[in-house]
């Protein structure tokens, strides 16, 4: 089980980004369609927080650069991969990707 334990002193940070990007954001940063933020979080097409670089992947857990709106299901469809292609990280990067952000760029800048 992983509880809120694993945000440890990042806790109040990332509860902080996530109103933010809550009021910020409309757009699903996996897929790149709106979010309806009026369906409640059960919903799967309800809002979401998604760890852009998980933070399995070293990602950090409550910065806002790697926090972005999701629906949940597609957050769930993303750990799912993500689960099912641990350790081929060389094959997963040359794919294409059903989420926009340019890897190498984040981790150089
Ligand atoms: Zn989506």
């Amino acid at each position: 089980m992983q509880g809120p334990a694993r945000f440890g002193p990042f806790r109040q940070e990332y509860e902080q980004n996530k109103k933010k990007i809550l009021m910020s954001q409309d757009v699903c940063g996996i897929c790149g369609k709106p979010v309806d933020k009026s369906l409640p979080g059960t919903d799967p097409m309800g809002p979401t927080i998604d760890h852009i670089i998980p933070i399995s992947k070293g990602g950090h857990p409550a910065d806002i650069s790697n926090l972005q709106l999701a629906h949940r299901s597609c957050n769930r469809q993303k750990s799912d991969k993500l689960l099912a292609e641990a350790g081929t990280e060389e094959e997963w990067s040359n794919r294409n990707l059903p989420w926009s952000i340019d890897w190498k760029a984040y981790r150089s800048g």
